[in-house]
């Protein structure tokens, strides 16, 4: 009896993991594609056909159903289609806005006191335009288990590390077998005392939160903490909702990050939208990022101004948990920077860069 239960459990996570691959293998993958899917064929453009050599297009077939066919201006279709102006060159935008580089050995990036943040693959199942790591050398990063024990080694080592970061790309796009043996090769070290997944696959893949992943949550020793990243209360439809519920019912602290993006969350209504549905869902907003000024991404800048406007909106209209923070990540500083008004009067003060 013991071993049929057994067996009838690695078929269900075996079918689970076939669900979500399966999304990932029909996601579409041209900026073509995109627009026919969308009767939106007229925007064909060969300018932005250069802008998707650099960084190619990626969307889910579960994205794409909460865009709305025929408008050029949805809010989630912007975050996706790749732009001829993406390939102007704009004063201050580079390659690597946030000063990454410096601090990253090996796919670990250790910027912030106690924290050691690991670059866990460079997938996604998105391709968003204004993604800040879009220039990062991904291939740095832990492939292999032996590769994984060795960046595990050092974090055990340096004491001073109490959080262990998973990012990407998105860490979620590792299969369940592989989490299941980092989970076991992480609760082994004592001084980290927590676990933070950064990641957008609830959104972009619902079924991704699967039972096997939400077991391996429940049963952690250590706190897990996921932040998700959204930026429009449209990406929230039933089914990511479900798989909230998922994580929710796992134990999992859910938080939530997004970035102030110039025609897609710039109006008071789309961000006390997209906030409000956060807590409806049992979701912490946590941050609201000034945009990072990688290349390619500037048509998509928001001013500061603007931003500090639509915060004092949220605080008007939705319940203190309700506000993120408004930060800006700045190289070379200890901690994100809070985007407030002495804050916008230095940067102003500033000669262009
Ligand atoms: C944002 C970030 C963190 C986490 O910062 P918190 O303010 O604790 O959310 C850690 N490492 C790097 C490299 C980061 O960019
Ligand atoms: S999901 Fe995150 S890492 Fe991936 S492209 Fe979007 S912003 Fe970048």
């Amino acid at each position: 009896m013991q071993s049929e239960s057994i067996d009838r459990d690695a078929d269900s996570d075996g079918l689970e993991e076939a669900a979500w691959s399966h999304s990932l293998r029909r996601a579409i993958r041209s900026r073509r594609d995109l627009l026919e899917r969308l009767q939106l064929s007229w925007m064909a453009d060969q300018l932005a056909e250069g802008a998707q050599q650099q960084f190619s297009t990626l969307v889910t077939e579960e994205f794409l159903s909460r865009m709305e066919p025929g408008n050029p201006n949805d809010p989630l279709l912007l975050q996706v289609l790749a732009q001829g102006q993406e390939l102007d060159p704009a004063p201050g935008f580079g390659p690597d806005p946030v000063g990454e580089l410096a601090v990253s050995t090996e796919g670990v990036i250790r910027k912030y006191e106690g924290r050691a943040l690991v670059v866990t693959t460079g997938a996604c199942a998105i391709h968003c335009r204004y993604c800040f790591r879009r220039h990062y050398p991904y291939e740095d990063g832990p492939k292999s288990l032996d590769q994984w024990q060795r960046v595990l080694d050092r974090l055990a080592e340096d004491h001073s590390i109490d959080e262990l970061i998973l990012s990407g790309g998105d860490p979620l796009m590792l299969p369940d077998a592989r989490w299941e043996e980092l989970f076991v090769r992480i609760a082994k070290i004592e001084s980290i005392r927590r676990v933070r997944f950064h990641t957008r696959l609830p959104i972009l893949i619902p079924a991704r939160i699967t039972q096997r992943l939400t077991k391996l949550i429940a049963e952690s020793p250590r706190p897990t903490y996921v932040v998700l990243h959204s930026n429009h209360a449209n990406e929230w439809d039933q089914g990511v909702a479900e798989a909230i519920g998922r994580l929710r019912r796992a134990g999992a602290v859910l938080l939530h990050q997004a970035v102030l993006l110039r025609g897609v969350n710039d109006r008071v209504e789309a961000m006390v939208d997209l906030h409000r549905r956060l807590i409806d869902l049992g979701v912490l907003p946590y941050y609201l990022h000034q945009l990072d000024p990688v290349a390619g991404a500037a048509h998509f800048a928001v001013a500061p101004e603007v931003g500090l406007q639509l915060m004092a909106a949220l605080r008007q209209q939705l319940p203190g948990y309700a506000v993120p923070r408004y930060v800006v990540e700045l190289a070379g500083e200890p901690s994100k920077v809070p985007v407030d008004e002495s804050w916008v009067e230095r940067r102003n003060q500033q000669p262009p860069s």
